[in-house]
């Protein structure tokens, strides 16, 4: 298999499964936790290696591995392995790139990277994609080609769920960091708190599955990750404890995974106790949008690029959580008539437009 973001939550998840199965590890790619990457090196034995920077080359100990480096170097590593399946784990629009680049080479994608529906979904071949975002493995899990009349998936509600709606604008990335039931990377616990997650799994939904009719509700357990509505009139929902081994067991073993018990199976009582809620657009401001980028999905380029700057900047501590909502509206609104990119240079090209837009707006505020 070719890892990319191994040194990541999903990607340490990964190895744990991988060697749980057996399966071999033929590439890591990694950014720039270069001390981890070491270790997996030593007990993976890879033939390829991707990091972010060259400057870090030297601190890697290959064991014999070809190294690479940059996104030129994932998308060469992917094409020199022989492995037909990826798991794309990296976080971010970089993400993009590889994915695309996988399939055209006849390659599975294992996909946890939501950015590349998000801001490709149109250029994805869906075929060939394996769901590892839990929500979107459960609804594959449920669907199994019944027609499909309507989908639901569920929010934790993040960090500021339950404190007072007036403090949220002011907390910091500390208490945002601070996540009820999930142990993630920084981004998508931020991500969780705005619900930008779940808009950006809204997004990944409909490419995914091909239809417009999606909701999610708060479920504060994270036990219910989504329900279908069928076409005949009747409703499943998936449920399981919060645990990303479920997703990833089936994307690099469906067999053995459907036969595994890599988590412990709730007990019926559990589901006594579970409710599903409404997700306040006075608590969580950027979830208006939903509407807006069912209408016009390609959107997704301009809500994921200044949602990503707008992190960054709060994860340095430059400002406040509310900046993020402030931003990333800003931008909505300010590229809201743009047309769809038909090309991947075309969306690389947006992506640094909406960059540097809101690079200057900070720089002007
Ligand atoms: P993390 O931040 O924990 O990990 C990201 C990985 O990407 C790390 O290995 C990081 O390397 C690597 N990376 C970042 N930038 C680069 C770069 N420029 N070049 C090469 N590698 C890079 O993220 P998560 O594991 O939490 O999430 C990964 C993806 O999965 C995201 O899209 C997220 O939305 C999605 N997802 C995550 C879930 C979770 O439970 N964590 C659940 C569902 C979806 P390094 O650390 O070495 O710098």
């Amino acid at each position: 298999m070719i890892l990319l973001g191994s040194t990541g939550s999903i990607g340490c998840n990964a190895l744990k499964i991988a060697r749980h199965f057996g399966t071999m590890i033929e590439t890591l790619v990694a950014g720039r936790n270069i001390t981890l990457l070491n270790e997996q090196i030593a007990q993976c034995s890879p033939k390829f290696v991707v990091i972010a920077q060259k400057s870090d080359v030297s601190k890697l100990q290959a064991k014999g591995a070809k190294v690479l480096f940059g996104s030129e170097g994932i998308l060469e590593a992917i094409s020199l392995s022989n492995s037909s399946l990826v798991l794309n784990a990296l976080v971010g629009f970089i993400g993009l790139e590889p994915t695309l680049h996988s399939i055209a080479l006849g390659k599975k994608v294992a996909l946890a990277n939501k950015e590349s529906l998000v801001c490709g979904g149109w250029l994805v071949d869906t075929s060939k994609i394996i769901p590892v975002d839990s929500e979107h493995f459960s609804l594959w899990h449920l669907a199994q080609n019944h027609p499909i009349q309507r989908l639901c998936i569920t929010a934790s509600g993040g960090a500021f769920r339950d404190i007072p709606i007036e403090s949220i604008p002011n907390q910091d990335a500390q208490s945002a960091l601070k996540h009820p039931n999930w142990n993630m990377g920084k981004k998508i616990t931020i991500d969780s708190a705005s619900m930008v997650n779940k808009l950006l799994e809204v997004l990944e939904a409909f490419w995914l599955f091909g239809t417009k009719m999606i909701d999610a509700y708060i479920e504060k357990k994270s036990i219910i990750h989504a329900l279908i509505g069928f076409a005949d009139g009747s409703m499943s929902a998936h449920l399981a404890h919060p645990d990303m081994k479920l997703a990833i067991s089936y994307a690099l073993n469906p067999n053995l995974a459907s036969k595994t018990a890599l988590i412990p199976c709730l007990e019926f009582e559990d589901f006594a106790s579970l409710r599903l809620e409404r997700i306040d657009p006075r608590r969580y401001p950027l979830w208006a949008l939903k509407d807006m980028l069912l209408a016009k999905p390609h959107l997704g380029i301009i809500l994921n690029a200044s949602n990503e700057v707008a992190v960054e900047g709060f994860l340095e501590g430059r400002y406040r959580f509310g900046k993020i909502a402030e931003i990333v509206s800003e931008c909505i609104d300010h590229f809201s008539s743009i047309a769809r990119p038909q090309t991947l240079e075309e969306i690389l090209e947006l992506d640094r437009e909406v960059r540097g837009h809101v690079c200057k707006s900070l720089l002007d505020a």
